[in-house]
């Protein structure tokens, strides 16, 4: 007997994952084991997958009882589907990783011994992206300094993903924010606490393949702005004074020159250029406004974020101190 270990939640979501979990879980298993001051556990969950992944993650937990699983009742995406992870996960230290082996579970030391020197949240940050296309690289460059500039106080660190190692209590205050929409890097960042960063080396995908596509990179850059920043709001708003104070200036120069000089109708590709800008950008705004709504429209609905169909807790009872 002695006094009890913390306990280590690693947290994995995973989707379409079957060609690697196998080799994710051997490598985590791996770095458990070399973590003998530590009680470990894993939380497996399975987003909806349409191959074997839970297959795979029942035989995982059959054969290792440091293995928990969580099975959504569809595909929520991965940011709901960490959230799920987060819920179940009992750790006094808890790790994000991804199972494709993008992140390397043998950082997950190096983790633990930065937050000891007093950190609530030590988040991986890359340094180089092997194995991903400069199209990519540069979208995810010109993303983090657009969110910089218009998150204001909360700070977003750039060029980090949900690979991160965070304490109990930032957990906790985490899984307070129950909105719909989730931006985790930016909720992530939100929550505060004292964080730092440990800079790693981002692999490529060990097997299987990306599930975001340049689509899908869209939609998450446009919810990272609109659920963390009403920036294109105001632009709006200054777009909208600035072309209503030339419009009137423009106006004033009509009138005074018809005064003067009279008119004899002209300026037909005046008043098309006009209106098409000014339609353009009123439709655009429309747009923007619409992209808010829609958000303030899902928020009200209150839903619960997802529904489990299956939960294996980690049969090494976590609450247990181990001999
Ligand atoms: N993922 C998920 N639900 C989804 C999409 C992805 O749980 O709808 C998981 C996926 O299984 C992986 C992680 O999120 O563990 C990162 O996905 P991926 O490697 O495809 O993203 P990328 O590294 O290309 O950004
Ligand atoms: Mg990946």
């Amino acid at each position: 007997m002695g006094e009890t270990k913390p306990l280590l939640s690693v947290v994995v979501p995973a989707y379409n994952e079957e060609a690697v979990l196998g080799q994710f879980h051997a490598r985590l298993g791996a770095v458990f084991d070399s973590l003998p001051d530590y009680r470990c556990e894993v939380v497996y969950v399975n987003d909806g997958s349409r191959d074997r992944t839970q297959a795979i993650i029942d035989a995982l937990c059959n054969a290792d009882p440091r293995t928990a699983s969580v099975d959504l009742s569809r595909n929520f995406g991965k940011e709901i589907a960490m959230t799920a992870g987060l819920d179940h996960a009992h750790g006094d230290w808890v790790v994000l990783i991804d199972a494709d082996l993008q992140d390397p579970p043998e950082l997950i030391p190096a983790l633990l011994a930065k937050a000891a020197e007093g950190y609530d949240t030590v988040y991986a940050r890359r340094t180089h992206r092997d194995g991903e296309s400069a199209a990519k690289k540069a979208t995810a460059a010109v993303f983090y300094r657009l969110m910089d500039h218009l998150s204001g106080k909360v700070r977003i660190p750039r060029d980090t993903g949900d690979f991160r190692l965070m304490s109990r209590r930032s957990v906790d205050a985490l899984l307070k924010l129950r909105e719909q929409h989730r931006f985790m890097k930016g909720l992530f960042a939100w929550i505060g606490f004292p964080s730092t960063a440990l800079e790693y080396r981002r692999d490529p995908r060990a097997a299987g393949d990306t599930k975001f596509n340049y689509w899908k990179l869209w939609n998450f850059a446009l919810e990272g702005i609109t659920s963390f920043t009403i920036g294109p709001l105001k632009i709006a708003t200054y777009l909208g004074v600035t072309t209503a104070a030339l419009a009137f200036l423009y106006g004033l120069w009509i009138v005074a020159k018809t005064l003067l000089w009279g008119e004899n109708v002209q300026g037909y590709p005046t008043i098309m250029v006009t209106m098409l800008f000014l339609g353009g950008v009123q439709l655009f705004f429309i747009g923007v406004l619409g992209e808010y709504l829609g958000r303030i429209f899902d928020e009200t609905k209150g839903r619960p974020l997802y529904f489990a169909q299956g939960w294996r807790p980690a049969r090494q009872s976590p609450a247990l101190p181990l001999q």
